[in-house]
């Protein structure tokens, strides 16, 4: 595997790798990797000749104040677990790489998709990411992108940028990697002590309670949002920033259950916000028109 920092030497490896008889897969990460990210490391292997990882902690989709100076690094354990995932080149380029001297553009996917969940609780945030992700793209140019279910409403608003830009790349979205104990695997999990992280599963399990009321045939939006609140706020120090359920696809507002939705939340624990979602379907045979 190779570790690469410049555009200059990226492309010089992908001369030397016979690229245009290839097909080439790109995971772009934050690096610290986990499970969730090895996933689709594999499931990129598994589909194309190469694969590359890009390992960028991006400045431009945190705002002052959030964690861009302490957001956990560990480049060599990351090196070999791309590696060991099966990573063909880790992509690392430097801030100044990526944001040359006097970088003045920004992509922005504006509309319902971006103005909910964690658009509202981080307006910048999105723009950094769909900015990032674009110049990645343009960096590495691979045939299919993996990107995690994990966070649902960022793969919908790269979807949307990737068709509205008739960007020549396919995009893959790889289901959410849990703990054993269901809690989503997230590189900010490390910030939690013993007790955040123990009352942290309160997301999935709220989570499972609401999936468990659609099934059960409610299909009043605020009743369920109910339920996942008053179960959530069993833990005693959870701090809930947004409990939402919204058409599936569009992120748009609804009150009636009666197609695919989106589960969503994020809440605090102490300075650490986690994010867990839930695609969920009405069950066969109720569904109301
Ligand atoms: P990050 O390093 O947090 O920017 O994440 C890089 C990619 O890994 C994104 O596409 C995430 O959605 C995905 N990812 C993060 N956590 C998980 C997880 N638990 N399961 C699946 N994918 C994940």
């Amino acid at each position: 595997m190779s570790i690469i920092q410049t555009v200059q030497a990226l492309n010089i490896w992908l001369d030397n790798h016979e690229r245009s008889r290839k097909s080439l897969g790109f995971v772009p990460t934050m690096g610290y990797l986990h499970e969730g990210h090895l996933s689709l490391i594999r499931e990129a292997k598994a589909n194309n000749d190469l694969v590359i990882v890009s390992i960028f902690v991006n400045p431009t989709q945190f705002a002052p104040g959030e964690d861009f100076d302490k957001y956990p690094r560990n480049l060599e354990r990351d090196y070999e677990l791309s590696r060991a995932a099966g990573a063909d080149v880790v992509f690392h380029p430097e801030v100044d790489e990526v944001y040359p001297d006097g970088a003045a553009t920004q992509v922005e996917v504006t509309g319902a998709l971006t103005q909910t969940l964690c658009g509202l609780s981080r307006p910048t945030h999105f723009k950094g990411v769909t900015t990032v992700v674009n110049i990645l793209l343009n960096m590495v140019r691979p045939n299919q992108v993996y990107f995690g279910q994990k966070d649902a409403q960022q793969a919908l608003i790269i979807k949307k940028m990737i068709r509205d830009l008739y960007m020549q790349v396919k995009l893959n979205i790889c289901p959410i990697v849990r703990e054993a104990d269901g809690l989503a695997m997230s590189s900010r999990n490390v910030y939690l002590n013993p007790e955040e992280r123990r009352q942290a599963l309160i997301l999935y399990r709220s989570i499972q309670k609401g999936e468990e009321l659609v099934h059960q045939g409610v299909t009043d939006v605020r009743e369920v949002i109910q339920a996942v609140q008053e179960e959530i706020t069993k833990a005693p120090l959870a701090v809930i920033d947004y409990i939402e359920i919204l058409e599936a696809k569009t992120l748009e507002s609804i009150d009636t259950i009666n197609d695919e939705v989106l589960l969503a939340v994020a809440v605090k624990f102490g300075k650490t916000r986690l994010i867990d979602n839930k695609l969920i379907k009405p069950q066969e045979g109720q569904l109301c028109f």
